[in-house]
C-alpha cells in the first residue's frame, strides 16, 4: 500500500489521497481504524458545582442553565480537545499510577487532561437579558498546549439568564472511537476507485464545454483539461464527474453528448477523503492509523506464530 497526498491537500482540516497498490479490503480497514482505533482525547467527566452562590455586589446566582447537565456534558464531549501524540499520555485503563485504583479515584497528571470553567449570566443592571457561554470560556489547568484550538472557540455550549451560573471541572482522557464516538477523530471518511476521464469525442464534448462550469480550483472545464485525450488529474476528474450532471439524463443535452467523455477505472488504485474534526492533523490522523493496523497485523504474527510452534 503506497499512500500519498493528492496535490495541494490538506486543505484546512479536510484531506484527499491517493492510495495505490492496495485493494478496497485494505483501504476500508484504513477507514474502520480512522473510524474505530485512532486515539483521540475527549471530555469524559464533569463535576458540576451546585447551589447558590453571592458576588461581592451581593448579588445572588442559583447553578441552573438552559440545558440539563447530561445534555451540557454530552456537549462537552464533543468539542475537538488538541489532541498531540508526542505528547504521551496514558489510556485510563494502562496508567501505571492509577492501574489498580478503584474507577471514581482514577486519574492523573499522566493520564487525563483538566479543565474548568466558571461563567455567571447578566447582572440585574444589564441590559443583556442572557450570556452565550463558548468553549472558548474552558480553562486548560493541565498545559496550555491542550487549549481549545482558536478555530473551535466559538462552539456555543449553554445560555446562561440573569442570576444563573456555570461553574465545572472537565477531565478529558484518551479513548478509541469504538467506545464512543466523541473519540472519533474524522468524520466523512470515504473512498472511491481512481479513475480517469477520457474524451472520445471532442466535438460532442462541446455540448458540456459550451456550458462555462469551472472546476473547483477555477479551472474552466474544456478539453485542456485533457492530455492525449486523458485527464488523470484526481481532483479535476472529481470535478468532471460532477460536471457530467449537467449533461446526464433528463437534461435534454443527453443525446448531443453521448459517450463523448466516459470514465475508466485505474486498477487496485484509490481515492480516500477524510475531514478531521481538529483535533489532530489529517497527517496525525493517517500515521495513527497506519501504526495501529501494523500494530494488530504483528500482533496476529506473533500469536500465529504462538499458536502454529
Ligand atoms: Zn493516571
Amino acid at each position: 500500500m503506497d499512500i500519498e497526498f493528492v496535490e495541494g491537500w490538506p486543505k484546512e482540516n479536510k484531506v484527499r489521497l491517493l492510495i495505490k497498490n492496495t485493494d478496497s479490503a485494505q483501504v476500508n480497514a484504513l477507514r474502520r481504524t480512522i473510524i474505530a482505533d485512532v486515539p483521540k482525547l475527549a471530555i469524559s467527566r464533569v463535576d458540576y458545582s451546585q447551589g447558590v452562590t453571592q458576588d461581592n455586589k451581593g448579588e445572588v446566582y442559583e447553578s441552573v442553565n438552559a440545558l440539563p447537565d447530561e445534555v451540557l456534558a454530552h456537549r462537552l464531549a464533543m468539542v475537538p480537545v488538541p489532541t498531540n501524540p508526542e505528547e504521551k499520555l496514558y489510556f485510563p485503563d494502562e496508567c501505571p499510577n492509577c492501574m489498580d485504583l478503584a474507577p471514581k479515584d482514577k486519574g492523573c497528571p499522566s493520564c487525563q487532561v483538566l479543565y474548568t470553567l466558571s461563567a455567571r449570566g447578566p447582572s440585574s443592571e444589564s441590559e443583556e437579558q442572557f450570556k452565550t457561554v463558548y468553549t472558548g470560556d474552558l480553562t486548560t489547568i493541565s498545559d496550555p498546549i491542550f487549549d481549545v484550538r482558536e478555530e473551535h472557540r466559538r462552539i456555543p455550549l449553554t445560555i446562561l439568564a440573569q442570576g444563573q451560573y456555570l461553574e465545572f471541572y472537565a477531565f478529558a482522557v484518551l479513548g478509541r472511537g469504538r467506545e464512543h464516538a466523541k473519540f472519533t477523530p474524522a468524520s466523512a471518511i470515504t473512498f472511491r476507485p481512481n479513475r480517469k476521464a477520457i474524451l472520445n469525442d471532442a466535438k460532442a464534448a462541446e455540448t458540456l464545454f459550451s456550458l462555462n462550469l469551472t472546476t473547483n480550483d477555477g479551472t474552466k472545464i474544456d478539453k485542456s483539461l485533457f492530455t492525449k485525450k486523458v485527464c488523470s488529474d484526481v481532483d479535476k476528474v472529481l470535478d468532471l464527474e460532477k460536471a457530467m450532471h449537467q449533461v446526464g439524463a433528463g437534461t435534454g443535452r443527453e443525446e448531443a453528448f453521448g459517450d463523448a467523455i466516459t470514465f475508466e477505472t485505474i486498477p487496485n488504485e484509490f481515492v480516500f477523503m477524510f475531514e478531521s474534526d481538529g483535533s489532530l492533523t489529517p497527517e496525525q490522523i493517517i500515521n495513527s492509523a497506519m501504526d495501529e493496523l501494523q500494530g494488530r497485523f504483528s500482533r496476529i504474527t506473533e500469536e500465529l506464530d504462538f499458536a502454529l510452534a
